[in-house]
């Protein structure tokens, strides 16, 4: 549905977009995380026809997004960090306006404008002016307004950016039920967002995509070795020279002993399973097994190791903060 080859835009001195490359699939939502200022809306900007591109190529339906633009329009809505509302005119006289804009054939347009309403969940609402909205049913307004054409492909900038928690689940909710029948392209700098949402995940740090997979593909590729912490009540010159001849075994590190129980933490090559593997050890020499705990690596791992550290780990304890705060309303 998309494909981008080695798409390059500058502004003067700074390289926005990098030769970035990436397909998009029919049936995908397809989370775009970064930081701020990594280049996420830029390339939206361009798929969508807003904004020309200084090198590469990209295609959305087939279609030439710098040649072919108008055809590109037809198949994607777009979403914008700030959605394009016109907050003196009434909610239903805006979608009504938005069919014009798409110019959609008169016989279409009640049913397409019903079908939106019913979608975002905007029934409460249409009698009221855009000014009288809150944020979230904005937010809805505009993911609304960018269905109005029925499009296949839907891209949206920061859709959940300044919402309060019950607002944010509310629209991931409606992004997953889209995510059904349409592709879903949506950039974010949440990392939580990534994982609730999407089937895959591009990071994009710098311009460049530093990353590209399924959530779990990411975490155990980024992986590389499994951490497993242990702790055994046995001979311990005796164990620690067998956890030295364990080939799965990179390297182990004495933690402390207590009581007679030695705890390491065992650094080991993924091909095998290293829990199962040291249990046996265990079991077969008689000594008795206290603690086996394997260490999981998370998306959150991957995202700080490829992007800015320093500024990750800030946005990151947000993003913990707000899924905190969106585990409480959950909860309530
Ligand atoms: P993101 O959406 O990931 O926050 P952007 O695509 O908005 O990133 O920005 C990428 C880089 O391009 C940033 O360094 C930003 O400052 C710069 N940039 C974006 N738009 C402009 C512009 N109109 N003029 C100059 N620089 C810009």
């Amino acid at each position: 549905m998309i494909e981008v080859r080695e798409l390059t835009k500058s502004y003067g001195p700074t390289v926005a977009v990098n030769k970035v490359s990436f397909d998009a699939h029919a049936g995908e939502v397809l989370g775009f995380l970064g930081p701020n200022g990594a280049g996420k809306t830029t390339t939206m900007r361009i798929l969508t026809c807003y904004l020309s591109a200084d090198a590469g190529s990209a295609t959305v339906a087939g279609y030439d997004v710098f040649e072919a633009s108008v055809e590109v329009r037809k198949r994607i809505g777009y979403l914008p960090e700030s959605a394009p509302l016109y907050t003196d005119m009434g909610v239903l006289e805006y979608l009504n306006f938005m069919t014009q804009v798409r110019q959609l054939p008169k016989s279409e347009r009640k049913e397409r404008i019903r079908s939106v309403i019913d979608t975002c969940g905007l029934a409460g609402v249409i009698q009221k002016d855009i000014g009288e909205l809150s944020k979230g049913y904005r937010q809805r307004l505009g993911l609304a307004q960018s269905l109005i054409h029925d499009p296949p492909i839907l891209i949206l900038d920061e859709p959940t950016s300044g919402l309060d928690p019950s607002q944010i689940i509310e629209i991931r909710n409606l992004i997953r039920d889209i995510g059904q029948e349409k592709l879903v392209l949506f950039s974010t700098h949440i990392l939580s967002e990534v994982s609730a949402t999407c089937n895959r995940v591009l990071i994009i740090n710098n311009g460049k995509i530093v990353a590209n997979g399924t959530p779990d593909e990411l975490v155990s590729q980024a992986k590389g070795e499994e951490i497993v912490h242990i702790a055994i009540r046995g001979p311990q010159e005796e164990v620690e020279a067998q956890l030295s001849e364990l080939d799965f075994v990179s390297q182990w590190t004495h933690a402390e002993t207590t009581d007679g129980i030695a705890a390491y933490q065992i650094n080991a090559t993924q091909e095998r399973n290293a829990a199962e593997e040291l249990f046996h050890v265990v079991v077969q020499n008689g000594w008795s097994l206290t603690e086996l705990r394997k260490e999981s690596a998370d998306l959150e791992d991957v995202f700080l190791n490829l992007t800015d550290k320093e500024y990750t780990q800030t946005q990151s304890q947000q993003s913990a903060e707000q899924a905190d705060d969106i585990n409480d309303n959950d909860d309530a």
